[in-house]
């Protein structure tokens, strides 16, 4: 290691910047966000205003902005000097600087610098620096997006929470070991991921509800459940959350819907637990499932709800949150995808579209039973797009449900199964050919689009370009 990660206390002065151009303009730019407070020697003082313009009313206040000569000026109070786009200038900045003292970089140019700066992931009061010891920002780069993808968002939240509440809790636990047993429980149990889940208040309460930190920090840690959206399938479609929970699970319990592909991501010593009803055979069902998750968390575990598509879109997500809100259970939600956006966005069917579609209405017609109990009438609305879940069994029914309605037969229809998977298939067609067309995907998942903008659509676009070609080919006969 030649360079020493130091962080710089912004408070403490201003810093010095030396130069002009799209150099200089990146480096104000990061410095502003960052809250520091500048004094920019630049040589062209209304370039300088123009391009301070667009910075909005922080680099006003923050900023500086003078034409005296950076190697006469005073530097009183300056904690480091910046040298960006300053041409010939830098190195004899950098001479003025280190006889000041004053810590000084000068951008791409090793040899006069004192100190590099660093890729900045910034998340509030968790800052981490990359460095490449000057070797190469574009590796720097590439590891910072990794860091951003693997830092929770309120990362930052969650050490302010903690450094606000540090010093009174010393008070009341006087041994150095357990003061650490104590945050690592905090951090690591229901109160950091409260935190985390964007809770504050209810973090607050929990760690106010504890009477003895010293007996918290010894006594056996307290679970949490996350109910986690595993998306319509492809695996690249979980979100950065999802996929953190599955890193960090103890126990995950999921639905057949959830993919192979997906159940690759949990951790690898993570127990597995399938929960899910399959067409035809029962699960174990909802209350035993809710029971589940509650002994899970009592005994200490992070568990994951791990379900298709999105938890509150026909995945019972709202009953088992209720049940676990019974049960005095910490827990946090994680949405997903749901099959009906996984469907249209891999299909290439937008579900509005400007004159043509102006409402969605997701809607689900399990058994004919099912179907028979919806209130066609309300799905008339030309310009409403209706989307159908577990509607591969019912779809004769929806079928007559519509046309009753007054929907036209003649309404663009697409049957969309296994979407963003491997083996997805969709069929298109018009409504009066909807049971036909369901019986075409050899099997579901599958999900039902009905409306105008099926028209737009990847599939039927293709299907007219196949009828041109048969049209060809007949005229060629
Ligand atoms: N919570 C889930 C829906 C569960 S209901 C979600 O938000 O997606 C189960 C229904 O979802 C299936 O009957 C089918 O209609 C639909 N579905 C789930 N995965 C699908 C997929 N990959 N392709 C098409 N439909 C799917």
């Amino acid at each position: 290691m030649r360079f020493l990660p130091v962080f710089l206390d912004l408070r403490a002065g201003p810093l010095v910047l030396v130069g002009q151009g799209e150099l200089a303009l990146a480096k104000l730019r990061v410095l502003l966000a960052a809250g520091a407070r500048i004094r920019w020697y630049a040589f062209d003082r209304d370039a300088a205003l123009r391009d301070m313009a667009p910075l909005g009313e922080a680099a006003l206040s923050q900023i500086d902005l003078t034409d005296a000569d950076p190697l006469h000026d005073d530097w009183q109070g300056a904690i480091a000097v910046l040298c960006a786009g300053a041409g010939e200038r830098g190195p004899a900045v950098a001479e003025r600087a280190r006889h000041a003292g004053l810590p000084v970089n000068v951008m791409d140019d090793l040899a006069h610098s004192t100190f590099i700066s660093p890729a900045i992931v910034d998340r509030g009061d968790v800052v981490v620096a990359i460095g490449t010891s000057g070797t190469s920002p574009v590796v720097a780069r590439r590891l910072r997006e990794r860091i951003e993808a693997a830092l929770p968002g309120r990362i930052g939240e969650l050490a302010s929470f903690i450094g606000q509440r540090r010093k009174a809790f010393h008070a009341r636990i006087g041994d150095f070991p357990l003061r650490r047993r104590f945050w690592e429980r905090v951090i690591d149990g229901p109160i950091g991921n409260l935190v985390l889940a964007g809770k504050p208040r209810e973090a607050e309460a929990a760690l106010n509800a504890i009477d003895d930190p010293s007996a918290y920090a010894v006594a056996d840690r307290k679970g949490f459940v996350t109910l986690v959206g595993a998306g319509p399938g492809d695996p690249d479609l979980l979100t950065i959350k999802a996929l953190r929970a599955l890193q960090d699970a103890d126990i995950v319990f999921y639905d057949e819907l959830v993919s192979p592909e997906i159940l690759d991501r949990i951790r690898r010593d993570a127990a597995r637990m399938p929960v899910g009803r399959r067409v035809g055979k029962p699960g174990i069902g909802q209350d035993e499932i809710h029971r589940l998750l509650i002994e899970a968390a009592n005994d200490g575990k992070r568990a994951v709800r791990l379900k298709g598509g999105d938890p509150f879109i026909f995945g019972r997500g709202g009953e088992e949150i209720e049940a676990l809100r019974a049960a005095g259970v910490a827990y946090a939600v994680v949405p997903g995808i749901t099959a009906g956006i996984g469907a249209a966005a891999a299909s290439e069917v937008p579900l509005t579209f400007r004159h043509e579609a102006l409402r969605i209405t997701l809607l689900t017609a399990h058994k004919a039973k099912d179907a028979e109990a919806v209130d066609w009438s309300a799905l008339t609305d030309q310009k409403m797009t209706v989307v159908v879940y577990m509607g591969m069994t019912a779809a004769a029914t929806i079928r007559g449900g519509l046309l009753a309605a007054g929907r036209p037969a003649t309404t663009p229809v697409g049957v969309f199964a296994r979407a963003t998977r491997t083996d997805a298939k969709s069929v298109v067609g018009t409504l009066d050919q909807l049971p036909e067309l369901a019986a075409q995907v050899d099997g579901g998942p599958a999900i039902l689009i009905i409306g105008d903008v099926v028209a737009h659509s990847a599939p039927w676009r293709d299907a007219q370009l196949q009828q041109i070609l048969s049209t060809f080919q007949i005229a060629a006969e």
